[in-house]
């Protein structure tokens, strides 16, 4: 799928910008994997930037629908997202389900 350039005009004003992408994904493949302590150490040091971040929102919609379920993205770890898309999903859901009755 083709991202189109206004579709990531956002990251201009990304509080990360800059920041090198092994503070929010981890460790790449064939680098040395990080203990749980360092992870997490290193997850909490990602969120500090999303924390105070303009486009927060946006980075998370892309998340969602672009680029997968690795990293810290709007603020969120792997984790948080997942739990977030589901409640997301059954809330959409609902509201729907409202509306067609
Ligand atoms: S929300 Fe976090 S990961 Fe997303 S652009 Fe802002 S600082 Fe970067």
């Amino acid at each position: 799928m083709a991202i189109s350039m206004a579709a990531i005009a956002w990251q201009d004003e990304a509080e990360c910008k800059g920041q090198p992408l092994y503070l929010f994904y981890g460790p790449g493949e064939g680098e040395d994997r990080e203990t749980a302590k360092q992870k997490e150490r290193r997850i909490q040091e990602a969120k500090s930037f999303c924390g105070s971040c303009e486009v927060r929102a946006e980075c998370l919609e892309y998340q969602f629908r672009f680029a997968g379920q690795y990293g810290v993205a709007g603020g969120l770890d792997e984790d948080e997202r997942k739990l977030y898309r589901r409640r997301k999903l059954r809330s959409d859901l609902k509201k729907k389900k409202g509306k067609a009755s």
